[in-house]
């Protein structure tokens, strides 16, 4: 890395290793056999990784994650078909926008922005609306870092025999999901997240039958995942132009993934940074949005100190020169700001992290430990 480069304490993109920058040192030919082999064993590695060896198949899809969801639920729900979308936040919102830009119909239980949609809330809906299908649920929501209980959701689906599709964007391939055991009918994410890969495309595990029945039900040419994985079965070949440099460095990315020792070993690791991450912004006075049982290690949401010399793009551009790169908050009843645990970070960028905040404070006239958030959300201990 050059070092201009300032780390990315964002959820993706994030800060890669070299080795996943000079995999891209190639141009490949999009016909070739040679590329054909990356994308198989990037499907063969990513199937694998979610256990849906037996039942589910990978299908990649060009473009950013949002992509890749819009793409998974034009194709396997069917026009008239009722989902239900679990939102607690702006990704669990964007699902609903999806479905609305689709005209498919669905029903929403909105938690707000961070309480977690919990088994007894989906299953009180389901009980009373049969004619919803499907549900979709956010795995962790971005938007403030909460890592939703999916397992309960999950069981409450199997019992009332309706299928789940997890958008797992920013979760998979660090919190470990099975998806022949949750189970799951399809579970999306994409290469610049936890796998640590650059920007380009985005994935959806799905049930070979479900997907073989979704022919011809997609409202795009382009977002069609059935007909992706149709003529990748046939051809070895992405149907249009596939994000070549980018494949090839996911493929490095997943090595890396599994040298680290797979998902628990990545899950180890982004714990570690966000216990110290969360220890170090605690002691010079920053509270966490989350009562502990809720913080994903993924992201993490800090209130923001009530003073009039805190002003976030000041913030910002103080913590910048010290060579990182934080991220806006996304809440709409607290000013606050985040900071994600996620990519090439490790002890070292934690702890220069934690100090470039504390310089911060006292450039911006904040006195250390900074003054507490004005008025904290309701339920923050139980949400
Ligand atoms: C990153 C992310 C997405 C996709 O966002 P893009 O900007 O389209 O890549 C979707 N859902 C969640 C939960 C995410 O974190």
């Amino acid at each position: 890395m050059t070092q201009k480069d300032p780390y990315l304490l964002t959820p993706g993109p994030l800060t890669t290793s070299l080795s996943v920058k000079e995999a891209m040192l190639h141009d490949w030919g999009s016909w070739d056999g040679e590329f054909n082999r990356l994308t198989g064993e990037v499907c063969e590695r990513l199937l694998r990784v979610a256990g849906g060896e037996g039942s589910h198949v990978c299908v990649p899809m060009q473009g950013s994650g949002t992509f890749a969801v819009e793409a998974t639920l034009g194709t396997l729900i069917p026009p008239a078909s009722t989902t239900l979308v679990l939102m607690n936040g702006a990704y669990g919102q964007r699902i609903g926008k999806i479905l609305d830009t689709l005209g498919r119909p669905y029903l929403a239980i909105n938690k707000g922005d961070y309480h977690p949609p919990r088994g007894e809330d989906v299953a009180r809906v389901l009980a009373d609306k049969p004619e919803i299908e499907q549900v979709v649920v956010v795995h962790c929501e971005t938007s403030s870092g909460i890592l939703n209980p999916i397992e309960e959701i999950a069981d409450v689906c199997r019992e009332a025999g309706k299928r789940l599709i997890i958008d797992s964007m920013s979760a998979f391939g660090a919190v470990p999901v099975n998806v022949a055991e949750l189970p799951c009918a399809a579970l999306v994410s994409s290469a610049n997240k936890c796998f640590e890969g650059v920007p380009g495309f985005g994935f959806a595990i799905v049930e070979r039958e479900l997907l073989a029945a979704s022919a011809g039900q997609c409202h795009s040419l382009s977002l069609d995942l059935h007909a992706q994985w149709q003529y990748m079965e046939k051809t070895g070949q992405w149907r249009f132009t596939p994000p070549t440099h980018v494949v090839a460095a996911f493929l490095q990315a997943m090595c890396e993934h599994e040298a680290e020792g797979g998902v628990a070993g990545r899950l180890a690791r982004y714990r570690r940074n966000r216990d110290r991450l969360v220890a170090g912004l605690r002691e010079i006075g920053f509270q966490t949005l989350l009562a502990d049982e809720w913080l994903s290690p993924i992201i993490t949401t800090f209130l923001s100190p009530d003073s009039p010399n805190f002003e976030f793009s000041r913030f910002y551009d103080a913590i910048k020169a010290r060579g990182f790169l934080i991220y806006p908050g996304k809440l709409t009843v607290a000013d606050s700001f985040r900071v994600g645990c996620i990519g090439q970070l490790h002890d070292e960028q934690i702890d220069a992290v934690v100090s470039a905040i504390s310089d911060a404070c006292q450039e911006l006239g904040l006195s250390v430990p900074v003054p507490a958030p004005a008025a904290a959300p309701d339920n923050l201990e139980h949400a």
